[in-house]
């Protein structure tokens, strides 16, 4: 028996947390979600990489032993969940055009535009105040029809980096791009709740990295972010604040599915470190 039926991941790509967070920026959803979970102050790994960030969140290890940088990564949370015939599905981000990533099985892909090309549409007004996150939530609607049983659904919003990097963090623009991701992860909220996967899900809402001076933040500061939301977590924790890294994503999934690490994961899970549940399975023993 898993402690969590399904997780659902949302990624914020570079959400700087001092903007996203602020009293002036309308992200009520994730305000809202921060009060009724748990909220860790993560530090992320070599940002100067995007994919190296999202493969420490989903491989629980660090670049310089995850084979990420070699282009030959070890294993990650979906290779996992397919070895227990788990579906999974990812909605956004960069995996389709980035195969060294090795995200495999019964995973579905949308390839959203280049970074620039996103940056460029909303700077020259072509499509100012609709970003691609709605498509990517549209499409992650579909995938949960085609597969309801899934047990890992990993939705990428990447409108805040792209806009972050073309006007700043300190910017309106980025700014209302956070806000249309936060209306966003809204939208996917209700339409989980209307399928009637809302009991048990367990949510993981973070970004990758920061946000500064128009580029990714550092390893130096604990400024990036993960919010634990949804009915698997126990009153007593609610509100709780705590300490961590992205790659503590990866043991934390595995602990609510009841699963095993991926091989290089080193991470603990948040849950276990926060004395919720035990400490996820290590062994292949567990995968049948
Ligand atoms: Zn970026």
């Amino acid at each position: 028996m898993s402690y969590a039926s399904r997780v659902i991941c949302v990624l914020f790509d570079a959400a700087n947390r001092d903007v996203t967070f602020s009293s002036k920026t309308k992200t009520s959803t994730l305000k809202s979600l921060r009060r009724e979970g748990i909220f860790v102050y993560s530090k992320t790994v070599l940002p100067s990489n995007s994919l190296c960030a999202r493969h420490a969140a989903f491989s629980g290890s660090y670049p310089s032993v995850s084979g990420i940088l070699s282009g030959k990564p070890t294993e990650n949370i979906f290779d996992v969940a397919l070895n227990y015939g788990f579906p999974t599905i990812v909605s956004g981000g960069w995996f389709g055009d980035k195969p060294s990533l090795n995200i495999r099985g019964s995973v579905s892909i949308f390839n959203a535009p280049k970074p620039d090309t996103i940056g460029r549409m909303f700077l020259v007004g072509e499509r100012r105040g609709e970003f691609t996150s709605r498509f990517v939530v549209e499409l992650a609607c579909r995938f949960m029809d085609e597969k309801p049983k899934f047990k890992i659904l990993f939705v990428d919003f990447l409108d805040s980096d792209c806009v972050g990097h073309y006007f700043k963090e300190s910017s309106e623009e980025y700014r209302l791009a956070l806000e249309y991701e936060d209306r966003q992860l809204r939208q996917l909220m209700l339409e989980v709740q209307s399928r009637g996967l809302s009991d048990g899900t367990l949510w993981i809402i973070f970004t990758d990295h920061s946000m500064s001076n128009g580029r990714h933040g550092s390893v130096e500061t604990i400024d990036s972010w993960i919010l634990l939301y949804g009915d698997p977590l126990p009153e007593h924790v609610k509100g709780e604040e705590s300490i961590g890294t992205i790659l503590d994503i990866c043991p934390t999934i595995c602990n609510a599915l009841n699963i095993r690490v991926p091989h290089r994961c080193r991470a603990t899970s948040i849950l276990e470190r926060m004395d919720i549940i035990g400490t996820p399975p290590t062994t292949e023993s567990h995968s049948q």
